[in-house]
């Protein structure tokens, strides 16, 4: 079945694409289509630029790979199809007291498309990313093998499988160790905090006796009050007292692609200013259901419409050491002045827990991610940004990636050539392409 109907959720690059399904994980990996060079798994979309897509080249949609093949409520083991959208693994195992070790901040994404980046969530870091619970998982090459791949069997090839951008060949299925809960509840503490010196605080402090920290930031602030926001920490409870944001399971969606982005300098300015206000206190604590504490923006169908046409680009980047600091104070200026950026501006504190992939992108450091409306300039600010974090020794994450250049990517993974021995030499993306040079 080929279509063009694959896109990636930033909406750029927007390429015609062709497509066809994957039914069943014994099924032989197919043949191109006509006129294609190359293969390229395909989960649900979820990356945000390149890394999903392949011009010129067929992708396969695993999202007909949706089976569960075993769960262990014992032992909270689960092996599933790689197809299985994590939102179908929540419903599975959250009441039978187990959740996922490492969520990124959408359920809709499939575990063969989140182990092949390597998410990370908001207990990266206690957790590490999601790597580093996966047990097993099993490759189709397009020898027709399949290679059974574990931390312990064919060390270098699950090595490269986990972060590998879906180039090493297809994923069937994954076996992953699930994290216990007593309920689906979280404590959340929300602190508003003045500016950058002050997160770093409040993210020492609470990193130790809290598994989830993440900062929402105003990037529009500046001078005193540079790097402005909320700081949200919480962990699991089995508390069920004060609840007071439920899961209402309500969906809205943006009805319709409105002709140009939404996101400008005013509506940015004004919504920041409205959001960092809106919490009057200090501090805020409350009783939250898991969905609207990870996935807020599940909630609203279609949200990446709201850029118009031509659609976003995001840029995520880590950036390690006191160097670091100093660079994501830099960063943040650059954007404040251009008033650039969007109301989505994230922040977080990696741990120092390794990451088992060749490419894994988490290192310890400061994250940075944010969306930037596609407008002439941006590329021309984005590089900017790249050449700051190439300066202290940082990494961008391919997964939001619609532009880096060769040498920024071969300076941020500096495995790259190793990791190239590994890919299966029928498989290509847009995002290998432009990274390496490669022409297949
Ligand atoms: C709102 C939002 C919030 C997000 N928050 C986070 C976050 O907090 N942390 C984070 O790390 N990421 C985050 N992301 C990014 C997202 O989690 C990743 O891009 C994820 O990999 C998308 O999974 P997918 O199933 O949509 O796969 P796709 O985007 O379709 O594909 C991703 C990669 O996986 C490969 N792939 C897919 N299936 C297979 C398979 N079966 N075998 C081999 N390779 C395969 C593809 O080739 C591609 O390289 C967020 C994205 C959105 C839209």
């Amino acid at each position: 079945m080929a279509d063009t109907l694959y896109t990636s959720w930033g909406r750029f690059p927007q390429i015609a694409q062709q497509g066809l399904r994957l039914a069943w994980r014994g099924d032989e990996l197919p043949e191109p289509l006509e006129g294609t060079s190359s293969l390229l798994p395909y989960g649900n979309g979820r990356s945000y630029g390149d890394v999903c897509l392949n011009r010129g080249g067929t992708v396969i949609d695993t999202r007909s790979l949706n089976r569960f093949v075993s769960f262990d409520a014992e032992t909270g083991v689960l092996r599933c199809e790689s197809g299985v959208l994590l939102s179908q693994i929540l419903e599975l195992c959250v009441p039978k007291g187990w959740f996922l070790p490492v969520s990124p901040g959408t359920r809709y994404v499939t575990i063969g498309g989140a182990l092949a980046n390597d998410v990370h969530g908001k207990n990266h870091h206690k957790a590490g990313t999601l790597g580093c619970h996966v047990r097993a998982l099993e490759l189709l090459r397009s020898d027709g093998s399949r290679q059974l791949c574990t931390p312990d069997e064919n060390a270098d090839l699950f090595a490269a499988t986990i972060g590998g951008l879906g180039l090493t060949g297809l994923v069937t299925w994954v076996e992953i160790a699930l994290r216990k809960i007593d309920g689906p509840l979280l404590r959340e503490e929300s602190i508003k905090f003045a500016n950058l010196q002050e997160f770093f605080r409040l993210s020492e402090l609470s990193d130790a006796d809290y598994e989830y920290t993440v900062a929402w930031i105003d990037c529009i602030a500046k001078g005193a009050s540079l790097g402005r926001g909320l700081f949200a920490r919480a962990n699991h409870t089995d508390s069920k007292s004060q609840v007071v944001d439920v899961d209402r399971g309500a969906r809205v969606s943006v009805p319709f692609q409105p002709p140009f982005s939404l996101i400008n300098r005013l509506s940015l300015k004004s919504f920041n200013a409205f959001w960092y206000m809106r919490q009057r206190q200090k501090q805020h604590t409350r009783t939250i259901h898991h969905r609207p504490f990870f996935y807020p923006l599940d909630t609203i169908g279609d949200w990446n419409h709201i850029y118009g046409p031509r659609g976003m680009l995001q840029y995520q980047c880590v950036l390690p050491g006191e160097d670091g600091r100093a660079v994501l104070r830099n960063m943040l200026s650059d954007i404040a002045s251009k008033g650039s950026g969007s109301f989505l501006v994230v922040l977080k504190i990696f741990g120092d827990r390794e990451s088992p992939g060749m490419l894994s992108f988490p290192r310890p450091g400061v994250t940075l991610a944010l969306d930037f409306p596609n407008t002439p300039d941006v590329f021309r600010q984005l590089d900017r940004l790249d050449a700051m974090t190439r300066e202290v020794g940082g990494a961008v994450y391919p997964a939001k990636d619609a532009r880096m250049s060769a040498e920024s990517f071969q300076s941020y993974f500096p495995r790259w050539k190793e990791f190239a021995g590994f890919v299966d030499p029928a498989f290509s993306s847009s995002f290998w392409r432009r990274v390496t040079g490669d022409k297949l």
